[in-house]
């Protein structure tokens, strides 16, 4: 906690970042270096990396408004976790987080104030980020902060937003208080907000850099990063877990844990059987990992439980698998791992095509919305 710092900027507004950072004694170098680590982290080319710092060196601070809703505050925990030496200080100088209830010294009265004097300052030009689902039933009563509902902080500050940023499972998608049965009628983010551009990054919680990467892309170079049909960013949402899983060669040579504590987990098998959603979980925890980059959960023997996913509390289990059993009814276990090569293939060729079956299965978040709009007009 002590490297956030919540300050404004002594030398006005519209001091660049680079002449901010030259005043505190931080190197064109320093800055070629963090924008390295961000192009590596977003996976974009490393030639990127000189027009980033240069992007960062003209840009001024980015004013930052955080509203959280219904949340647990484990995403706003995992953005003050991120990793690397200078990270926590670099991107608390770059942008200026002018509202943060979880962070911020001021309560009460004085918080709604500062607020609202953070969105008077920088309309037009902040960047709104929501944490936690927005209750909408009952015109939004089971949510209120200083008195006022979710839904109408949230049309107040769009108002004056660039862009907004959802982040964490909640925000994008519902999350856990929209799981059955729904009782505050909860939404994502970009269920309500149509008229600017909503950016999604779930994730229970999301992997921090995931967060602090899609905004210093914002900030570097002054528009969105390439999003996919559900506005998460491709760089760190492209690809599945299982994509970058480093058991992946189990899986394909058919080689399943069966139990947790079974000779198959001690030898670090694919994880599959055990209930794994990797294989349609959108994310980049094997890619980045967490804690500096110590381990991911299939790292530390458990599947992956799909937190980015829309609708993951309601899949119908994390311990079942997401299709049946992959051994060969009857084949005995030591044969079946004899064979293991020879099956794999066949077993990941059927498992590929139920995880199909899996997927158009998968709530959708049209679908989630339809529901919470059905339940709603009950
Ligand atoms: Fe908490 Fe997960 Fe919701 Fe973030 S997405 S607020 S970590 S429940
Ligand atoms: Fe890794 Fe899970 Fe895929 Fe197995 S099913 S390879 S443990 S992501």
């Amino acid at each position: 906690m002590e490297n956030i710092r919540i300050d404004r900027d002594a030398s006005g507004p519209n001091e660049t970042l680079g002449a901010r950072m030259a005043r505190r004694g931080v190197s064109r170098r320093s800055f070629l270096k963090f924008a390295s680590y961000m192009v590596s982290v977003m996976a974009l080319p490393p030639s990127m990396a000189p027009a980033m710092a240069e992007g960062l060196q003209k840009a001024r601070r980015q004013s930052v408004i955080w509203l959280s809703f219904q949340e647990c505050t484990g995403c706003s925990e995992s953005i003050t976790r991120a990793h690397g030496t200078t990270i926590e200080d670099l991107i608390f100088d770059f942008i200026s987080l002018d509202s943060f209830d979880v962070l911020q010294v001021a309560s009460g009265v004085a918080a709604e104030e500062a607020r609202k004097t953070a969105m008077r300052d920088n309309y037009g030009d902040y960047i709104l980020v929501v944490e936690g689902s927005v209750s909408t039933r009952d015109g939004g009563i089971y949510s209120t902060v200083g008195g006022r509902t979710n839904m109408d902080s949230l049309a107040e500050a769009v108002e004056g937003a660039k862009a907004v940023v959802a982040v964490g499972t909640c925000a994008t998608f519902g999350g856990l208080p929209m799981a059955n049965p729904n009782p505050t009628g909860a939404v994502g983010v970009d269920t309500l907000v149509t008229d600017k551009p909503v950016i999604n990054i779930p994730g229970c919680p999301p992997v921090p850099e995931a967060m602090i990467g899609t905004l210093v892309y914002i900030l570097s170079f002054g528009e969105l990063p390439a999003l996919d049909s559900r506005n998460r960013p491709l760089a760190f949402f492209g690809e599945t877990i299982h994509d970058r899983c480093y058991r992946r060669p189990f899986y394909e040579a058919g080689k399943f844990a069966k139990s947790f504590d079974d000779e198959g987990a001690r030898k670090g098998w694919c994880l599959y059987e055990l209930g794994c959603k990797g294989p349609v979980a959108h994310n980049t925890c094997a890619t980045l990992k967490w804690n500096g980059g110590i381990s991911f959960p299939i790292q530390s023997g458990h599947g992956c439980f799909g937190c980015a996913s829309p609708g993951f509390w309601d899949q119908g289990g994390f311990y079942k698998p997401l299709s049946a059993s992959t051994t060969e009814p009857g084949l005995p276990e030591a044969a079946a791992l004899a064979v293991g090569a020879a099956v794999g293939a066949g077993a990941a060729l059927s498992a590929r095509e139920r995880i199909a079956k899996v997927e158009a299965e998968t709530l959708t978040t049209e679908a989630l919305k339809a529901r919470a709009k059905a339940e709603d007009s009950k």
